[in-house]
């Protein structure tokens, strides 16, 4: 049993933090901004809610973190009553939002200069991964610090790899990124043209996802893109937010992404038919309508 605490108790972080005190029997305590939600998962699950992030990290072995973007990561972290200022010196702070490489190095040698060892870990496997406690959970850092927070990370993960130093974990994640985007409009124009072409979507599904076109997306979403159903799943608003990661990233190493480039272009436009927060397999949508 260690003692831990989770910060950012949103769609991914209530139930990671949930799965830390029911399945890896610790000693939990949470942070959330809006305190509404810390005292209701205090209630649900019985651990404690601290008031600041300082707070909740103060004498813990293990502090892990899932809140939105790069800003938020610095502000709960750096930001007054931020959890830097409460880590104590050999402890393991663990990142799974999905950020940029850039703060995850910023905050792994901040954390250094402090004494304590950061580790970037994004996850990737959506709100029902996280219920499930079925995560893929990607890593960047230092193997000891790794070593410490991998069995505890286990409460919800599936699979979780250290992949290199520090900011390999949220490179891997934008490596999953570029990989979805290609392949959701892939299936987006496939289907629409399944349903121009006058087939039953259902047959034609039936067949190809027994051989090459085969896709966990085809799997679960074919479905609910047939019937144009995307209120739920990973919203567009955040894979506009990772693509734009992924840009950043490859104009600094160079890497040619010029379909995650053009996907985000069409991400924009389903943003303006007023799906920002439809889920991402709604790329059909502008094809449909
Ligand atoms: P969410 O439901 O919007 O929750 C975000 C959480 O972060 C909330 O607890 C929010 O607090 C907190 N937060 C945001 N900004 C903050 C700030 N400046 N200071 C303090 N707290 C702040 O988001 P989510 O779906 O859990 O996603 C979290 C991260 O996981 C994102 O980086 C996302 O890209 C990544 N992710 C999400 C999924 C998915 O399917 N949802 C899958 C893989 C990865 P409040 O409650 O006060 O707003």
């Amino acid at each position: 049993m260690a003692k831990v605490a989770f910060l950012g108790l949103g769609v991914m972080g209530y139930p990671m933090a949930g799965h830390l005190k029911n399945k890896g029997g610790h000693d939990v305590t949470v942070y959330n901004r809006t305190q509404a939600k810390s005292e209701q998962w205090a209630k649900e699950f019985g651990g404690r809610a601290a008031a600041t992030p300082k707070e909740a990290a103060s004498g813990q072995d293990l502090v892990m973190m899932c809140v939105g973007n790069d800003n938020d990561v610095r502000q709960v972290t750096l930001g007054a009553g931020g959890a830097f200022d409460g880590m104590k010196k050999g402890a393991v702070f663990v990142d799974h939002t999905t950020a940029s490489a850039e703060v995850a190095r910023e905050l792994y040698a901040e954390a250094k200069k402090r004494g304590f060892d950061f580790v970037d870990a994004p996850v990737s496997g959506g709100q029902a991964g996280a219920q499930n406690g079925v995560l893929t959970v990607m890593c960047g850092g230092d193997s000891g610090p790794y070593g410490k927070a991998e069995p505890v990370i286990a409460a919800y993960a599936r699979m979780c790899k250290l992949i290199g130093g520090s900011g390999a974990g949220q490179l891997t994640k934008m490596v999953n990124q570029i990989c979805i985007a290609g392949l959701v409009e892939g299936l987006a124009e496939a289907l629409h043209f399944a349903k121009k072409a006058g087939l039953d979507v259902e047959s034609v599904i039936q067949t190809i996802s027994k051989g090459a076109a085969q896709s966990w997306q085809m799997e679960n979403r074919y479905k609910t893109m047939n019937e144009g159903k995307f209120d739920f799943g990973f919203a567009v608003d955040w894979m506009r937010k990772d693509l734009s990661i992924c840009l950043a990233e490859a104009r600094r190493n160079g890497a040619n992404l010029p379909v995650a480039a053009l996907v985000d272009q069409f991400y924009a436009e389903v943003q303006k038919m007023g799906g920002s927060r439809w889920d991402t397999s709604s790329l059909i949508a502008r094809l449909d309508r």
